[in-house]
């Protein structure tokens, strides 16, 4: 029997030959959503479904099938045993998906995407539903083929490992009624904040140099990461040494590239703090999708949009764009930026009432996996359930349940993973407030250090060592929950409208 050690160095080897592939795929992938001409599609897609192949094939190969076989049979420990375990997870999931499936997911997920453009574009449902029938179908093989679990759970566990629908529904029982009785003393307040301020013009170069400014002084370093522009923003790692964040401008609507580029840069720096000497290796990834929106929440909602960070950004501010605020001071802006009011689009819904486009997604999808709702139905019972979680009913599919993406991608599941991580962004938060007692005083002094320090010690720097729910205990001290979200908002928007 060979030595483990040696055993270890070949396993390391074959998955850094893995991790190659994914992350020239990466880099594909950021060229084709920032700088590649629009003639570059066909030949980009053979490409990337080249790379993708050999991608599975290295990941399928017997050889490494054995290998690991004979390393889980030795007392393995720390790291050599987190390391094998990863990259049994990774293997098994792909061994258990047959090639032609695996093909016709690619497909569906490329023709998905294009069909649902179109049809946005065009508010036509019917011409989407086939699509979304044939999506949801594929989704449900994919789960029998993957585990004998609910084919929910089995879904939503590629995004969040561990996690299930039922854990989902448990921990939103208490957001769902305590945010209802939030948004009812928000509509029963007498305070208004001035939504007007948000329209004002900035200047695409002030919006840039500020927030260039601003993420630069919160860690993301540019000597290891860039920033350029696109449709649909994205953080992308491409290499330790190389994470590219992405935003937008608008000039009548700088608080989207603003907080957009606040909440990239959050996804880029857990990126450029992974564990370096796992780059080759699946312990060198984050750990699930809710754990790094957590890292994007963080620096977006609790820093960007506090009242101590704005006592040292708001006059940066004004200096990146003289004239525009002058009138204004920094409670009125503070007021503005965090205004709460149910509407229609998710990606452009407040800390608040976020988390109602989530629930209603989450329920539908369930029932969409399940069969309990037939696509057919799905505007209708969007617009049902919009009501029953007191959203406003949208005027159209467009504007309703033909807004994201990522059914018509094939990615169900998912959706938890935006609420689970803005939990958990707040959850680390007060940990980091017990560890850091003066932290908003820093924050009001413009000095970032003691609050990253304590993520990449806490949360970057694990990598993929620990499961998702170990990590949030370690670093909270308690299991993920809606609590501590739960005493912000109550704080927050009490403060911020008056009532109790
Ligand atoms: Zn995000």
């Amino acid at each position: 029997m060979a030595d483990p050690a040696t055993d270890l160095a070949l396993l390391r080897d074959r998955l850094g030959v893995i991790a190659d592939l994914e992350q020239a795929l990466a880099l594909l992938g950021w060229d084709q959503h920032t700088y590649m001409p629009a003639g570059g599609v066909e030949a980009r897609g053979r490409q990337a479904a080249t790379l993708a192949g050999l991608r599975h094939e290295h990941l399928v190969d017997d050889r490494l099938h054995d290998l690991l076989g004979r390393l889980e049979g030795r007392d393995l420990v720390g790291d050599d045993a987190a390391l094998v375990r990863e990259a049994r997870r990774e293997v098994d999931r792909a061994r258990r998906v047959p090639a032609d499936l695996v093909a016709r997911l690619a497909l569906q997920g490329a023709r998905g995407q294009a069909v649902w453009a179109q049809a946005r574009a065009s508010n036509d449902f019917a011409a989407f539903a086939p699509e979304l029938r044939t999506a949801v179908a594929l989704q449900r093989e994919r789960a029998a083929a993957l585990g004998d679990g609910d084919p929910y759970d089995v879904l939503h566990d590629l995004y969040e490992r561990g996690s299930s629908a039922e854990r989902v529904a448990r921990v939103f029982a208490p957001l769902r009624t305590e945010i209802r009785a939030l948004l009812d003393a928000v509509r029963g307040s007498d305070r208004a904040p001035d939504l007007d301020l948000l329209a004002r013009p900035v200047p695409e170069a002030a919006q840039e140099a500020f927030a260039v400014e601003m993420v630069r002084a919160f860690g993301f370093d540019f000597a290891r990461g860039r920033l350029d522009r696109t449709v649909h923003p994205f953080a992308q790692r491409i290499g330790p040494g190389d994470v590219r964040i992405t935003t937008r401008y608008r000039s009548d609507r700088f608080a989207m590239a603003l907080f957009g580029t606040f909440h990239e840069s959050g996804h880029g720096m857990y990126e450029q703090n992974l564990p370096a000497a796992e780059a080759r290796s699946p312990l060198g990834d984050s750990v699930s999708l809710g754990v790094h929106e957590s890292q994007s929440r963080l620096w977006e909602n609790l820093v960007g949009r506090g009242r101590p960070f704005w006592t040292w950004a708001f006059p940066r501010l004004r200096a990146h764009a003289p004239g525009v605020f002058d009138d204004v001071d920094v409670e009125r802006f503070v007021f503005a930026i965090n205004a709460v009011r149910p509407s229609l689009i998710r990606v452009e819904a407040d800390e608040l009432t976020y988390h109602l486009h989530v629930m209603l997604r989450f329920e539908l999808e369930q029932r969409l996996i399940s069969g309990a709702l037939d696509v057919a139905d799905l505007p209708a019972a969007w617009a049902e359930e919009s009501a029953t979680l007191g959203l406003p009913t949208p005027p159209d599919d467009r504007e309703g349940c033909l807004q994201d993406v990522h059914w018509s991608a094939g990615m169900f599941g998912y959706f938890p993973t935006y609420t689970l991580g803005t939990l958990l962004s707040v959850q680390l938060w007060e940990a980091l407030g017990r560890a850091v007692p003066d932290r908003d005083a820093h924050l009001a002094a413009g000095e970032f250090a003691p609050v990253f320090d304590w993520l990449v010690a806490n949360v970057h720097d694990q990598g993929s060592r620990l499961a998702p729910e170990e990590l949030v205990e370690r670093a909270t001290g308690a299991p993920l929950s809606a609590d501590a979200y739960l005493r912000y908002a109550r704080a927050k928007y009490g403060a911020l409208y008056g009532f109790a």
